[in-house]
C-alpha cells in the first residue's frame, strides 16, 4: 500500500496575517505545485483568509488549528466548522496536546470536534500522544489507544478516508528531543493495528499517520523511511520558509 506523504505546518500562535502571507509566498515560490507530497499550512485563525488568497491556484492546502464543534450561538471567542469552510479551509488539527494541556480539551470534546469536522467536509488531523511521565510509567500505548479510540468514537469506516492521525509524543514537542525512529515506528504500527481492529485492514492501510515532535530536515528522512510513518506535523521548523521547504523536499 503506497500512501502519499503529507507534511503539515502547525504555526501555533505565531505569525500575523502579513507575516503569514510573506512566509506562504516564499513556500509557494518553491513548492507551490509540488505533485509528489501533500502539503498543508495551518496558520492561526487571524491569518487564514490572507493565507488562503496567497494559496490560490496552488496545490498546497489550508488547515486550521482548532474549532468548536457547535454549529453556532453563544460561544464567545469560538470558531465553527462552517466558518472555516467559508475561508477555504480543508483540514483542521484537533486534540493537539497544547489544547489538551492548556485549554482542557478532553477526549470527549475532541471527539465532538472530529464528528463536527467530518460532518462539514473538513479533514481532521487528530493528534494523539503520551507525556514523558506516561512514557516513563510504561503507559504510552494505553494512552495512545485511549486517544485514538475515544477521539474516533462514532466515526464510520467510510468517514475514515478523510481522517489523518498525528502521533505526537508530548515530550518531543518543541523540545528538540525527537523520538527515535524505533520509538516512533512502534507507536505508528500500534495505531495501524488498532485501526485494523476497529475498521478492517483495507481502511487502516489507507489512513495516514503523521509523526510530530521536533521533526526537521535533518531527522525527517530517517523517520519518513519507516513503514508506518506517512508524514509529519511540523511546529518549529514550519515557521521559517527554508526549513519547511527542505523538509517537504
Ligand atoms: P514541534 O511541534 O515540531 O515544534 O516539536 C510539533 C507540533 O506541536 O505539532
Amino acid at each position: 500500500m503506497i500512501r502519499r506523504k503529507l507534511i503539515a505546518g502547525n504555526w501555533k500562535m505565531n505569525k500575523t496575517a502579513a507575516d503569514g502571507v510573506a512566509l506562504t509566498k516564499d513556500i509557494v515560490a518553491e513548492i507551490g505545485r509540488i505533485g509528489s507530497v501533500d502539503v498543508v499550512l495551518c496558520p492561526p485563525f487571524t491569518a487564514l483568509e490572507s493565507v488562503a488568497k496567497a494559496l490560490e491556484g496552488q496545490s498546497i492546502k489550508l488547515g486550521a488549528q482548532n474549532m468548536n464543534p457547535e454549529k453556532g450561538g453563544a460561544f464567545t471567542g469560538e470558531v465553527s466548522a462552517e466558518m472555516l469552510r467559508g475561508l477555504f479551509v480543508s483540514h483542521v488539527i484537533l486534540g493537539h496536546s497544547e489544547r489538551r494541556t492548556f485549554f482542557g480539551d478532553t477526549d470527549a470534546f475532541v471527539n465532538k470536534k472530529v464528528i463536527a469536522a467530518l460532518a462539514n467536509q473538513l479533514k481532521p488531523i487528530l493528534c494523539v500522544g503520551e507525556t514523558l511521565a506516561e512514557r516513563e510509567a510504561g503507559s504510552t500505548l494505553a494512552v495512545v489507544q485511549r486517544h485514538v479510540e475515544q477521539g474516533l468514537a462514532g466515526v464510520t469506516a467510510e468517514q475514515m478516508a478523510a481522517v489523518i492521525i498525528a502521533y505526537e509524543p508530548v515530550w518531543a514537542i518543541g523540545t528538540g528531543k525527537v523520538a527515535t525512529t524505533a520509538q516512533a515506528q512502534e507507536v505508528h504500527a500500534f495505531i495501524r493495528d488498532l485501526l485494523t481492529k476497529l475498521y478492517g485492514a483495507p481502511v487502516a492501510q489507507k489512513v495516514r499517520i503523521l509523526y510530530g515532535g521536533s521533526m526537521k530536515p535533518s531527522n525527517a528522512p530517517e523517520l519518513l523511511a519507516e513503514k508506518d510513518i506517512d508524514g509529519g506535523l511540523i511546529g518549529g521548523a514550519a515557521l521559517e520558509a527554508r526549513s519547511f521547504i527542505d523538509l517537504v523536499k
